[in-house]
């Protein structure tokens, strides 16, 4: 590979490092392993953001789980826009289930208050949410994650898991990508 093509893929500033998210992952399993206590949980990773997440926190979690795949789709680019449609829906069937909806990241809050408002209508036990990162400062509905890993500063995400351009997802680490802010 030429050094002209590396420069496009430069590594990202780490803002939270590998052992850092791995203890929080730890933590964030123990507690939902407490509160769904002798109850079997239906984990719904939402696509592609949450995958590396889910498989981290899944292997931690010390209660029986299902787990399911949603992917949703808000407008292109680094920001949506407060329109989210399904893209691509669970297999299973979430009646009567406790829904336990893991997702990458609450920005603006759209995605997850959406994703709360489409399964509370299919008849769940219950609907809890679990994200890796709150940036609570880009919130525009007022929606709070019941897990959350760590609070984001205001800056573009990548790695473990988060895309720019589908690119960065395999980072072993959450970095900021220079040129985006
Ligand atoms: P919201 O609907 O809360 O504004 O945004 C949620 C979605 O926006 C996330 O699932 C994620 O796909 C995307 N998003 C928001 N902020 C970031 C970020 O800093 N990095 C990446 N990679 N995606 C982000
Ligand atoms: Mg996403």
């Amino acid at each position: 590979m030429s050094r002209k093509k590396d420069h496009h893929f430069a590594l990202p500033a780490v803002v939270f490092g590998r052992e850092r998210i791995a203890d929080r992952v730890t933590t964030l399993a123990a507690r939902i392993s407490r509160d769904y206590a002798s109850r079997e949980l239906t984990i719904i990773s939402i696509l592609k953001g949450s995958v590396v997440f889910c498989a981290d926190l899944m292997r931690h979690l010390a209660v029986p789980c299902v787990l399911d795949f949603m992917a949703v789709a808000s407008y292109e680019g680094q920001r949506s826009r407060g329109v989210v449609k399904i893209v691509s829906d669970l297999r299973e069937s979430p009646v009567g289930k406790h829904l336990l909806v893991v997702e990458d990241i609450v920005d603006t809050g759209y995605t997850l208050q959406y994703l709360k408002d489409n399964l509370q209508t299919r008849a769940p036990a219950s609907i809890r949410t679990c994200v890796l990162l709150d940036k609570p400062s880009a919130r525009k509905v007022p929606i709070r994650a019941d897990y959350v890993g760590f609070t984001a500063p205001d800056r573009f995400l990548v790695g473990y898991g988060l895309d720019y351009r589908e690119h960065y997802r395999h980072l072993p680490y959450i970095g900021a990508v220079k040129g985006t802010h």
